[in-house]
């Protein structure tokens, strides 16, 4: 076999024509990306839980409290749970007048426990598949019964366990778990055939890899290097080996991730000339004299923080991470105000046009008689105005330039390709979770082409950049995730402003809540009561909010006019209706979560919340954020099914995971610290759901987890940012690999490494 012609599945033993079919579908094509396969758990017989064990566990769980003494093989069912256990016994089942059928299978192991797993779907799949005596390892959530004294699984992962994994396991040994797809199970493909293709050229492949990290960072961490990690993640001899394998790969993903993010924080210091400032605005003091209330010290500390990058002659990246409320917008127009006055022309853009909207009128409110214009650029503006606006934003005399990421990201239809822009100076970002990278790097270079090169051109100039998010992300790990934004965050809420009440009751208490939220409105407040879904589905049984919408106004609120809002309205549907709440025309929002992050009603000091246990904590903490932005008391309740009564009051390191969910709704009771709450939710539903990392610009990886390997994190981003400081462009010969990979991974991080 000639070394450098990819080895085809095909001919490897036991693969086959259809086989190989299957495996490339799965994006597996050649020996070298069977290697790359690695396996993403392992069984270990020691960390295995018996089914005696799960049985005792889960009773004790269910049944007493959290002081009840301590049972020996003691353990926590939060997690998934995998056992390995033989087949008894097969049912069928049917329900639903005979319509439906499910089916049960029957395990025990040899500590004589048992339990069944529950299949509601593929019947007909597993009918063939499984069969009395296999031995099979079950991964996935188990729950208790104690009218049958039985635990289950439902639906829970399934893979067969192959003679020879049997003696493996017999004997001790860690047996790798791949990921088996229901294609490659059809076709009779199990995790013991993945090992066999990989045995079968692990040793011509091995050799062929190539180590990407450099060789005194391998050193310096006792990293084991490429070839040692692939055979131990393939046919570990150890956990110990194993943990340290899998070190490395959580590092190497790390590792060029950091890279990319140093590059870029570097790039654009290098390549770019930041506007100079100058801090001392006459308008900035203007408005600070003339603001009703006092900035918190978190306030001025980051104007202070923004006006020094500003005289920096370096273009500002910052993130200004700020809960809900806690007076973000205030400092950004401290910020354009200091633009403006230098002679420079700011932009400011929101994520919807409601928001847009609402900023443009907070702004005119401040500004008012302070000579500055300010434009609006959103959707259906008649050709006419819209041609006004653009020459006056064109010959500079519009200062501050409002509108939708969507008009200056230039994926709306007409819009900002078309605008020219007047030397911008600052771009104020809002709400940047739902804004990405990739936006970040238009953006600049559309404040670039605003200006005109000097006489001397030496680096192009670049504005300002400064996004905003009430998304709360840990501190620690923001600074890490954004390596390539500055970060500011605003710690503090404004002083007097009361913190919003929160309740967590029951359906059977609703009443007395509906009872509240009448006499709230009958002041001349009003509420929001918010929803999870928006149609009715068969599968979950949650309250629609359409329904209730129905039900509210006709059965529950008769006296009172109540708006709707769902996810299935278009934006200026959604819009409307939110403009219409804010004009006061109705008093009670009825809502899918689809609220605006942002939204400024200060009258509105009432949020009701249901199926409440649904909700991540951070959605909680953002929709609760609705209300409790006037000076009023405001309240915030959240609705859950009283047959979980009895959860409140356990530790949740004590319940299951789904149980977990309705006793941490406690916590909203007792914080409104959004950063807390996140790091709360975190530990629950990890990071990528909290801060929708995808759209933020983190990949996917496949070793790290993003809360739990935090230390890995600190290291990578340490040592990739003292590479690119030691050597920036890769040029030195012993770089080379780690270069190549870069590319290969962040091919459009190029152009930072050719700078002269
Ligand atoms: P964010 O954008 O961070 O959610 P906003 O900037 O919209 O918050 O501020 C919320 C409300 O608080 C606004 O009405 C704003 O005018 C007001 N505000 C801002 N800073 C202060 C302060 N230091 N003291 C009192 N009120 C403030
Ligand atoms: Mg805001």
């Amino acid at each position: 076999m000639k070394d450098n012609k990819p080895l085809a599945l095909q001919y490897i033993r036991g693969v086959g024509p259809k086989r190989a079919e299957v495996l490339a579908s799965a994006g597996l094509l050649t020996a070298a990306d069977m290697l790359r396969y690695y396996p993403r758990s392992y069984i270990d017989r020691n960390t295995v839980v018996t089914l005696a064990e799960l049985t005792q566990t889960l009773r004790r769980d269910t049944l007493f409290s959290n002081d009840s003494p301590k049972l020996s093989g003691d353990f926590s069912v939060k997690n998934e749970i995998t056992v390995v256990a033989r087949i008894s016994k097969i049912r069928e089942n049917s329900y639903g007048g005979g319509s439906r059928s499910m089916m049960i299978i029957s395990l025990s192991d040899e500590s004589g426990g048992s339990a069944d797993m529950i299949f509601f779907q593929m019947i007909h799949y597993f009918r063939i598949a499984f069969k009395v005596g296999m031995l099979v390892v079950v991964s996935g959530m188990p729950e208790y019964e104690e009218k049958f004294r039985k635990v289950s699984f439902h639906h829970p992962e399934v893979l067969k366990i192959d003679e020879e994994d049997e003696e493996l396991y017999k004997e001790g040994k860690i047996i790798p778990k791949y990921k088996i797809t229901q294609a490659m199970k059809n076709v009779h493909l199990s995790m013991r055939h993945i090992r066999s293709i990989v045995e079968e050229v692990i040793e011509q492949e091995i050799p062929k890899l190539r180590e990407t990290l450099p060789s005194p960072i391998l050193r310096k961490l006792s990293l084991p290097n490429i070839r040692e990690a692939s055979r131990m993640l393939h046919f570990p001899d150890s956990t110990a080996s194993v943990e340290r394998a899998r070190f490395r790969m959580k590092f190497e993903e790390l590792f060029f991730f950091e890279m990319m993010l140093a590059l870029r924080k570097r790039g654009i210091k290098v390549m770019e000339r930041g506007v100079i400032i100058d801090p001392k605005s006459t308008r900035a003091r203007g408005l600070l004299d003339a603001l009703p209330f006092e900035l918190t010290h978190a306030q001025k500390r980051v104007i202070w923080e923004i006006a020094t990058d500003f005289q920096s002659g370096k273009p500002m990246n910052r993130l200004l991470q700020g809960d809900v409320g806690s007076g973000k917008t205030l400092v950004a127009l401290f910020a354009m105000l200091m633009a403006i006055d230098a002679g420079y022309q700011t932009l400011l853009m929101a994520p919807t046009e409601i928001l847009a909207e609402q900023h443009y009128h907070t702004l005119k409110n401040f500004l008012e008689g302070s000579g500055i214009e300010i434009v609006q650029l959103i959707g259906g503006q008649k050709a006419k105005m819209r041609r006004d606006i653009k020459e006056k934003i064109a010959l500079g005399k519009a200062h501050i330039i409002i509108g939708t990421h969507a008009l200056f990201s230039g994926n709306a239809t007409d819009a900002s390709r078309t605008v020219d822009y007047h030397k911008v100076g600052l771009i104020v970002v809002d709400e940047q979770h739902r804004f990405g990278v990739m936006q970040r790097a238009k953006l600049r270079d559309l404040g670039i082409r605003s200006h005109v090169p000097d006489a001397t051109p030496t680096l192009p100039i670049s504005p300002h950049i400064l996004v905003m998010s009430a998304t709360p992300i840990p501190r620690t790990l923001s600074m890490t995730l954004y390596g390539d934004l500055d970060i500011s965050i605003i710690d503090q809420m404004p002083y007097g402003r009361k913190p919003i009440r929160t309740e967590v009751i029951f359906e059977s208490k609703l009443d007395t809540t509906m009872e509240f939220i009448r006499s709230e409105v009958r002041n001349g407040k009003q509420a929001y009561i918010v929803y999870p879904l928006v149609e009715k589905s068969d599968k979950i049984d949650l309250k629609s909010a359409v329904e209730h919408f129905e039900h509210l106004q006709h059965e529950v609120f008769p006296e009172f006019k109540l708006g709707l809002l769902h996810g299935q309205m278009f934006w200026y549907e959604k819009d409307d209706a939110m403009r219409a709440f804010k004009n006061k025309e109705f008093q009670i929002l009825v809502a899918t979560t689809v609220v605006e992050v942002g939204i400024d009603i200060p009258n509105a000091t009432v949020m009701l919340i249901e199926n409440a246990e649904r909700f991540g904590l951070s959605q909680l903490h953002q929709l609760r954020g609705r209300v409790g932005r006037g000076g009023e008391q405001s309240y915030c309740f959240l609705a859950t099914k009283d047959h979980f009564r009895f959860l409140l009051g356990k530790k949740e390191q004590e319940a299951s995971e789904r149980k977990a969910s309705i006793i941490r709704l406690k916590t909203m009771e007792e914080t409104t610290d959004g950063f807390k709450i996140a790091e709360v939710d975190m530990k629950l539903r990890g990071p990528g759901d909290v801060m929708g990392t995808r759209q933020s610009g983190v990949p996917d990886f496949e070793f790290t987890d993003l809360v739990r390997d935090f230390e890995v994190i600190e290291i990578a981003k340490r040592e990739a940012f003292a590479l690119i400081d030691a050597d920036p462009h890769l040029r030195k010969p012993e770089h080379e690999q780690t270069r190549i990979e870069f590319l290969r991974q962040y091919a459009g991080e190029k152009g930072y490494f050719d700078v002269a």
